[in-house]
């Protein structure tokens, strides 16, 4: 230290006596001041040993750490407590951790896609630090993953997206033949909108409605869900999709391993029968955990942080992916095939203002991840691939203001709950379509609107008892209320009270009485003179793309002219065409892991 004090007073002298530039001399007064503030922050931190632990708050509660600092240097971080998602959480645990430890620095960057996860976590390290008595806050550090890999990489088959019709294409190529095949995920972790989801899976015939005596057809599936998109699905896909789903539910479980109810059906909005077999643990998450590790185990290699920018084409055929990772350019080469599986553009503004200028900036919030940007559609694009029905594109109506996130506890709506706005009054039929809605609650000033319940309804289908992490979340963002009196209720969101109580009393009347002349409520007002009362703030969130690439029965990427691609395959959301108008509840994952299992297979024996 003495020597550089020495130095800085030398070159300090040198500028000042011996002929230096005014220049000169002022870079290096503000050496002299860098200098001085590194030493003083230096002197900040005691030379500190031992283990300190942290608390933050992530996305699902308390993330607890212990972080362990020999001479003011952090050489572990343990996580003591969590509760995140598992396949979201991880890149948080290590690559983001590792980069922690390695700068000795807690300012290092969140993971995409796991903010909340990254912030709770930094948030544990930091105050396990603060405990300690030092600050280890230094410059912003992007996360570092992984070293440098082959610029030229050969595989079989490359599949771009690790959601669920990635992994499964992926399961299903290495299976019919494929000797070697990656999936190319841009995320840091696996997953996609997949492991986001209710985790549900359509399909008629399945040996559990068999078993609970449900008497539903293929054919019965099929016109339903052409029924649910106003019949603009193209029937040839759809058959495929209602004929294939059960053996597909069933591979999902026996093979996969997929834990999945074998007593218990759900009964999906737009569906004669209940008819989707409901996930164990009600999410995708052990869906794309299951999958990822099956995948792996018949030596499927999967690469995140790898983001496929292009396709390669030679001889008129695809024959590979460039792709990027952490700045540096990759060429994965597919001897077979490539498979597009990388989602729908729900998170591309721009894309979907283009497509379906109503899903402009007013919808600020998506229920999806933020992969989801459509790069699969403008890849293929750019080889001459068709799209179809891009424009229609659907959001869920009630989702949390904050985040974006679809709110569970807003299905109290099919059980009765009214929708309010901030003046106290109904502005439209609680049951109508998610667009009707949603296009309702963005033409109020505020952009959102308010759920009014009471605890019987909240009883429904166990919409609360199952939901109280949501609850306890909703509290602490102050996005949810419950109260004894409905007047208390409208207090803490500055609803006026008179108007509220006037709406509920005319609710009540209605509902006695079996009509709705305001509205014409389709299922029949419930009575809500008997508190407590629960008021939840909303509002509509962008949810899923319909269309997308334009494919044939084999799951082929057609041109303009309606030829297949040679080399090419999609499945997932990144398709259009399924759907149709408007996609029921429960088909979304049926689809992607249908067409997925059809991509796999196709693209390994090139069908
Ligand atoms: P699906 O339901 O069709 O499987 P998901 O949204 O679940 O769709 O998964 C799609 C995955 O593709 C996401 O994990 C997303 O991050 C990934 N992805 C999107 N664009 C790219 C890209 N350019 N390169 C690699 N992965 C991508």
């Amino acid at each position: 230290m003495y020597n550089s004090i020495q130095y800085i007073i030398q070159v300090l002298y040198n500028n000042l006596y011996l002929g230096g530039t005014k220049m000169g001399f002022k870079k290096s007064l503000s050496t002299l001041a860098l200098f001085l503030l590194v030493v003083a922050c230096g002197q900040k931190n005691p030379v500190v040993s031992g283990t300190f632990e942290g608390t933050g708050s992530g996305r699902n509660g308390d993330i607890k750490v212990s972080v362990v600092l020999e001479d003011t240097k952090i050489t572990a971080i343990n996580i003591l407590e969590t509760m995140e998602t598992e396949d979201i959480a991880e890149p948080v645990y290590t690559a983001m951790l590792q980069t922690i430890v390695s700068q000795n620095n807690v300012n290092v960057d969140s993971i995409s896609g796991a903010t909340m996860t990254s912030d709770g976590f930094r948030a544990a390290v930091e105050m396990a630090l603060k405990t300690a008595g030092v600050n280890l806050k230094g410059k912003k550090t992007p996360v570092i993953f992984g070293g440098v890999e082959d610029a030229v990489q050969n595989f079989d088959v490359v599949v771009i997206g690790a959601g669920g019709a990635g992994l499964t294409a992926a399961i299903e190529a290495k299976n019919n033949g494929a000797a070697t095949v990656v999936v190319l995920e841009k995320m840091a972790s696996v997953g996609g909108n997949t492991v986001r989801s209710g985790g549900g899976i359509n399909a008629a015939e399945t040996r559990i409605q068999k078993s609970l005596g449900v008497p539903d057809t293929k054919e019965t599936h099929f016109r339903d869900t052409m029924a649910g998109g106003d019949l603009t699905g193209d029937p040839e896909l759809v058959h495929f999709f209602t004929d294939n789903a059960a053996d597909t539910v069933h591979w999902i479980i026996d093979y996969v391993g997929a834990e999945y109810l074998t007593d218990y059906l759900i009964h999906f909005g737009g569906h004669s029968y209940a008819r989707a077999v409901a996930p164990k643990y009600n999410s995708g998450e052990n869906l794309i955990a299951k999958l990822k590790d099956k995948a792996e185990e018949i030596g499927v290699i999967i690469k995140t942080s790898t983001e496929a920018t292009d396709l390669i084409m030679a001889d008129g055929r695809v024959a590979g992916v460039t792709a990027k990772k952490s700045g540096q350019t990759i060429t994965f080469n597919a001897s077979k095939s490539v498979i597009i599986a990388s989602g729908g553009f729900v998170a591309n503004v721009e894309m979907r203002k283009k497509y379906n200028p109503m899903f402009d900036e007013s919808y600020k919030l998506y229920t999806v991840s933020p992969g989801s940007t459509g790069d699969g559609i403008v890849m293929a694009q750019a080889i001459g691939a068709d799209v179809t029905q891009m424009d229609y594109i659907q959001s869920f109506p009630t989702s949390n203001p904050i985040t974006g996130e679809l709110s569970d506890i807003s299905f109290t709506r099919f059980a009765g709950a009214i929708l309010v706005n901030q003046k106290g009054n109904r502005f439209v039929e609680e049951l109508e379509r998610r667009d009707v809605i949603s296009t309702a609650i963005l033409a109020e000033p505020e952009n959102y609107a308010y759920l009014v319940w009471n605890e019987e309804i909240g009883k429904a289908g166990n919409t609360m008892a199952n939901n109280q992490d949501e609850f306890e979340k909703l509290t602490e963002q102050g996005l949810i209320v419950k109260a004894d009196t409905m007047a208390e209720a409208a207090e803490f969101f500055k609803i006026p009270a008179d108007q509220l109580n006037a709406t509920v009393a005319k609710v009540n009347e209605y509902a006695k009485a079996g009509i709705d002349p305001d509205f014409n409520h389709r299922g029949g007002l419930v009575d809500l003179s008997v508190g407590p009362f629960y008021i939840e703030r909303i509002t509509p969130s962008v949810h899923h793309t319909m269309g997308g690439l334009k494919i044939d029965v084999n799951t082929r990427v057609l041109d303009k002219n309606g030829n297949p691609i040679p080399g090419l395959y999609a499945a997932g959301e990144v398709t259009g065409g399924i759907h149709g108008a408007n996609r029921l509840g429960g088909n979304a994952i049926a689809d992607i892991l249908v067409f997925g299992r059809a991509a796999g297979k196709n693209a390994a024996l090139g069908i």
